[in-house]
């Protein structure tokens, strides 16, 4: 069975599974109605009433009961009502009573509402990307065409817009990249690329460069389609991970969701429908556990359901802002409270911002993939080292420690790669400062492309590399890394009229049962390398 039509019947799977246990908790319902008629009983009755119809209409919708959890809603607010010490009408109860006992009359009927479908990013891999480069300058236009071209890009270089339009209508491109100050017989760039996308079946990302920073650029950029706009002198590479960023957004690993809900198999509805979009979900019910869950999930967001027994949503999100470590992971209240004065102080005390329940499977995935992605962003901000785009030394340090923890519970296997440009030294002295920059911006790229999107690559020092390789033993390191050092070696970079090569080394150290700590699989990485440069350099070790 493939991945979605598993994820499509485990999905029914839980649908079936609510509806079952449906009538037994309406029937529970109208048994408190009955209490409520009995002073002794009422006040009891009315919290469980009110805690049961408001889990109701948090749930019934994602499990396609959507009028029920509607219904559920309004006789919530009812009950609440009361619970504050509104007095109970007889009148109103008999209302009341009366509509408890239809809830779910039409059960059958809702069930027969399909889902919405749910979207599929199963788009195929991209490797070979077709790109149009609108540039007048040819300094600028030979240094985006040439870096795009050894990372395996087709690349078409256009120094007129008509030019350009004639050949973007014949055979559209995948991407474009544009400067905004080409002007052509009295026709802007940013203008004429607008009124092309309007004659294209489907509009084509843009990239604008320039040296423009006012609004009235960026407007234009947007209006003819940007997805990035970068200000000269460019720095082509984080040009380039823009638009890798744009074409092959799963090539970066999946976003990650920490759910906190006491209702399981609701969260365990979430944790599928974000499945099928690719988007990686924890859940749990256990609120006491939050910070082992961060350590070892580091998600990109965390869905916070707010009625919880024991330590409500509120509280626990005071608690992970508490702890230095989480400062910067987004909270999301996922909750069917509509006061607005309550979500107010939830607000107040720790959380970002709500998610109301009952949430259609389309609302959460979207929701949770724009909190996720801009998260993302502003985290790789942080972390990153800005000639590279690779995770900094503490970040990639970090890493280690986390794969071998999660390892090391597994029992699946680990590798860890340490790399050195050789001699860059000499490299630097003989062809200058910008052009050793150039070669460890191919280097970082190249290990980006060759790497897996679950594994981990940082900048460990000037010239240095570490990559953490989960799931991946000593041989496929090995051949994985034998790959990057002979493409690497095949590079051709240039300073002014002259051509050169560089060639690196890598260590390899493959994790063992027994061991324990980063620091030593970062040791016998480094001994592996020391061995590889002693050893001649260009080649790649393993250690022992
Ligand atoms: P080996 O083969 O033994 O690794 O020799 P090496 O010359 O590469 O090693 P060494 O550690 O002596 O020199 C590293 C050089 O890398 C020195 C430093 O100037 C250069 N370097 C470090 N960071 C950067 C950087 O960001 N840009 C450039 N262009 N050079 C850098
Ligand atoms: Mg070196
Ligand atoms: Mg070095």
């Amino acid at each position: 069975m493939d991945k979605n039509a598993d994820i499509a019947a485990r999905l029914q799977a839980l649908r079936d599974d609510y509806a079952a246990r449906l009538p037994a908790e309406l029937q529970q319902l109208r048994k408190l109605v009955n209490d409520l008629a009995n002073p002794e009983l009422r006040a009891e009755a009315l919290g469980q009433l009110n805690h049961r119809l408001h889990k109701l209409a948090g749930s019934a919708g994602s499990f396609g009961f959507t009028d029920l959890g509607k219904q559920a809603k309004k006789l919530e607010l009812q009950a609440q009502e009361w619970l504050a010490g509104k007095a109970l009408d007889m009148g109103l109860l008999r209302v009341f009573s009366v509509a408890v006992a239809a809830l779910g009359g039409d059960l059958q009927a809702e069930r027969n509402n399909k889902p919405m479908p749910l979207v599929s990013q199963t788009t195929p891999q991209k490797t070979n990307t077709l790109i149009y480069v609108l540039e007048d300058d040819p300094d600028i236009a030979d240094e985006v065409c040439m870096t795009l071209r050894h990372f395996g890009h087709q690349v078409e270089h256009f120094a007129t817009i008509a030019a350009a339009e004639a050949e973007v209508l014949r055979r559209p491109p995948d991407f474009m990249i544009c400067d905004i100050m080409f002007v052509e017989e009295g026709r802007e760039a940013p203008e004429a690329v607008m009124i092309l996308q309007q004659h294209l079946p489907a509009p084509i990302p843009v990239i604008f460069v320039s040296t423009r920073t006012d609004f009235d650029a960026y407007h234009a950029a947007v209006r003819a389609g940007a997805v990035g706009y970068f200000v000269k002198p460019l720095d082509t590479i984080r040009l380039v991970d823009c638009f890798e960023f744009y074409l092959d957004r799963h090539r970066s690993a999946p976003h990650r969701v920490l759910i906190i809900d006491d209702d399981l198999s609701l969260a365990e509805h979430y944790k599928l429908v974000l499945k099928a979009a690719g988007i990686h979900a924890e859940i749990s019910n256990n609120p006491r556990n939050i910070f082992e869950l961060l350590q070892d999930f580091h998600p990109d967001l965390v869905l916070l359901d707010i009625n919880m027994p024991v330590c409500n949503g509120i509280e626990l999100a005071q608690v992970i802002r508490l702890n230095q470590d989480w400062l910067r992971v987004p909270i999301t209240y996922l909750s069917s409270e509509q006061d607005v004065e309550k979500r107010a102080v939830a607000l107040g005390r720790a959380g970002d911002d709500f998610l109301s329940k009952p949430l259609s499977d389309r609302e959460l995935i979207t929701a949770v993939s724009t909190r996720a992605a801009r998260s993302r962003q502003l985290s790789d901000a942080l972390d990153r080292d800005s000639l590279t785009g690779l995770l900094k030394h503490s970040r990639i340090k970090e890493q280690v420690d986390i794969e071998l923890s999660r390892t090391m519970r597994n029992g699946d296997e680990l590798s860890v790669v340490m790399l050195d440009l050789d001699h860059f030294k000499q490299i630097n002295d003989t062809y200058g400062h910008p052009a050793g920059d150039k070669v460890i911006k191919a280097i970082a790229h190249l290990l980006r492309q060759r790497l897996r999107k679950t594994d981990a690559v940082g900048r460990y020092g000037g010239e240095e590399f570490v990559a953490v390789l989960p799931r991946c033993g000593r041989d496929e390191a090995l051949l994985l890394m034998e790959d990057v050092r002979q493409r690497f070696r095949d590079i051709s970079f240039s300073a002014g009229d002259i051509n050169f090569n560089v060639s690196l080394c890598a260590g390899i150290a493959a994790y063992r049962p027994g061991m324990d700590r980063a620091e030593q699989l970062l040791q016998e990485a480094d001994a592996a390398l020391y061995r590889a440069k002693s050893e001649g350099r260009n080649r790649v070790c393993c250690s022992r």
